[in-house]
């Protein structure tokens, strides 16, 4: 059975997408299949992969309005090896169209359970808030939430917020709900602000915390405009390299394996430089 994150902080700009998209890439060029699922009306993560999102037709918001998901929602990138259940702009409607709904909460997790045996790994994009359409991507988590923080000014601002908002649907709805990681991002290593807020984030989670640490990257905010990942707008960058770490390690945290002819790739690079 494949797993599920959903990457969540309600704060904007934190690396949500990015993340999504580029740790999804990386775990796919290891050999898992992966589905990315964007449940964010703005749509970044659609777009990151080259698909507008104003064509999109179904896509998220047809699913939790409770249409059945057939295998047509689910966009696959050949290049990428890389599926993604899209999203499109109306999907900013869906928290006001289910406000009366049964089950609100839980129509991600029902619509995307019969996916679940056909992908390695699920990754939920979720929107800056912490509404409706979040707390679904949070009933949907099943194997845990991701939480990138950027390292930055404020950055701890709103995690308080939000851990007490996994408690209360940990709570109320689905009591293994729990945090899978945290994943600090646009880390600056020429600012001491930086290493102040990986120490703060650590004092706080503690172990949670994941050991890879993503640089700020110019590279990394250039991918999307070209619909690609990073692993394929500039591979050996240290970007590239920071998201395919992360990758490793939540496969290794996961019990996988890494595949050798990854590994075989990572020794040919290391003798070559
Ligand atoms: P939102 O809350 O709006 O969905 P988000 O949390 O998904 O935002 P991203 O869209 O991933 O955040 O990133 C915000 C911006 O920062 C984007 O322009 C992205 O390209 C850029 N960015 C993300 N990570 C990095 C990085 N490590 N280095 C430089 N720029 C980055
Ligand atoms: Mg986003």
């Amino acid at each position: 059975m494949g797993r599920v994150y959903t990457l969540v902080n309600q704060k904007g700009g934190v690396g949500k997408t990015t993340t999504a998209i580029n740790l999804g890439a990386c775990l796919a060029r290891m050999d898992q299949k992966v589905l990315l699922v964007d449940i964010d009306p703005q749509a970044n993560a659609t777009s990151s992969l080259g698909v507008e999102k104003h064509s999109v037709k179904g896509g998220t918001y047809a699913t939790l309005l409770g249409e059945s998901l057939s295998s047509a929602q689910v966009l696959h990138n050949p290049r990428l090896q890389l599926s993604i259940l899209p999203s499109s702009p109306d999907l900013a409607g869906a928290e006001v169209e289910l406000v009366n709904e049964l089950g609100r909460e839980s129509r991600l997790l029902h619509a995307i359970a019969p996916l679940v045996d056909r992908y390695d790994y699920i990754l939920i994009d979720c929107p800056p808030s912490l509404g409706l359409l979040t707390v679904n991507g949070l009933m949907a988590a099943r194997d845990g939430v991701l939480i990138p923080v950027q390292c930055e000014y404020l950055a701890l601002e709103g995690l308080g917020e939000l851990m007490r908002t996994v408690k209360r649907v940990q709570v109320a709805l689905f009591p293994s709900l729990h945090v899978r990681g945290v994943i600090l991002t646009m880390f600056d290593h020429r600012t001491h602000l930086a290493n102040d807020v990986v120490a703060e984030v650590k004092k706080y989670f503690k172990d949670l915390v994941f050991e890879t640490i993503i640089p700020r990257s110019i590279r990394l905010a250039e991918a999307p405009s070209y619909g690609l990942p990073i692993t394929a707008y500039a591979p050996g960058s240290a970007a590239a390299k920071a998201y395919e770490s992360l990758a490793r390690e939540l496969l290794l945290g996961d019990g996988k394996k890494i595949p050798q002819a990854v590994e075989r790739g990572k020794k040919l690079r290391l003798r070559r430089t």
